[in-house]
């Protein structure tokens, strides 16, 4: 099942996509929750009961709606850095004995086609394409065997970052470079877990105006889903909607030569098999 959410006069509210358009879940079956996050609490039980109604809704041309992210208010946005060898290499690092975890904040969060906008403070902004993992049922301390009953599902991410920033700042500091309005654009739907039986084997591609500058697959993520979550729940209570960014393969731009970072005009594709393709132009900041 494929799930997005868009803005209602009354506010967000989850849909599912079938034949092209969107089912509001909720004006099908009144016991589907409008909050994605609420849904995901639910467990498969719930995801059941929205599956059901997706078959029957009335679907609603797309192009009449305005979808927003498909998650667009989760507690938490944990990122993970250097978990490809290849791409840890390329940035200058040694392959990371423990996962590297940072954050991001939900202003961060953009949909499918929103675009990424450039600040003005920075110079060198550049892409991520990443798997993103999506919790459903919340939990602290999930044993690793477990970890995958506690996904609800995937998407598409792209953790933009502006390295002179991120590399540039006192302390060693990731998080403001990587967490400027608009760099997190998820997409372009979420994907229930029940059709992603094994995380660990998605081919995942980034196009830079068409132009592939990333293209590996996830059996290469050196701290696989299942340990993320183990490792990150062992730290954290994760809860219904949180995100995890899993970790980006080799071929960003700052570690290309001559180095490319994003400009106004570009667009920015993140394909996951199996999990559809996130649009992004790349626009200026408005003095
Ligand atoms: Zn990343």
């Amino acid at each position: 099942m494929k799930l997005v959410t868009y803005q209602s006069d009354r506010g967000p509210r989850v849909a599912g996509v079938r034949n092209g358009g969107c089912v509001d879940l909720n004006k099908t079956d009144v016991r589907v929750p409008t909050c994605v996050k609420e849904l995901f609490a639910q467990g498969p039980e719930g995801l059941a009961i929205a599956a059901d109604a997706l078959a029957i809704g009335d679907p609603m041309p797309t192009e009449e709606i305005k979808l927003v992210p498909a998650v667009p208010n989760p507690e938490k946005i944990i990122c993970v850095g250097k978990n490809y060898a290849e791409h840890a290499a390329e940035s200058g690092g040694d392959v990371p004995s423990e996962p590297i975890l940072f954050n991001k904040f939900p202003t961060a969060l953009r949909g499918d086609w929103q675009p990424i906008v450039l600040p003005g403070l920075s110079n060198e902004v550049d892409y991520e394409a990443e798997l993103v993992v999506v919790i459903g049922i919340g939990g602290r301390n999930i044993p690793r065997e477990k970890a995958l009953e506690h996904v609800a599902a995937y998407c598409c991410g792209n953790d933009v970052s502006a390295r002179d920033w991120q590399i540039g700042k006192p302390g060693g500091q990731w998080l403001l470079g990587k967490t400027f309005d608009s760099f997190a654009p998820i997409g372009p739907a979420l994907t229930t877990a029940d059709e992603i039986p094994d995380p660990g084997k998605l081919r995942i591609q980034l196009r830079l105006n068409g132009q592939i500058m990333q293209d590996s697959s996830t059996t290469k993520l050196i701290f696989p889903v299942d340990e993320l979550i183990a490792y990150a729940s062992a730290v954290c209570t994760l809860s219904p909607g949180d995100l995890i960014f899993t970790g980006t393969p080799p071929g960003v731009g700052f570690a290309r030569k001559p180095p490319v970072f994003l400009k106004p005009g570009d667009t920015v594709e993140v394909e996951i098999e199996k999990l559809g393709t996130l649009r992004n132009p790349v626009v200026g900041e408005k003095p």
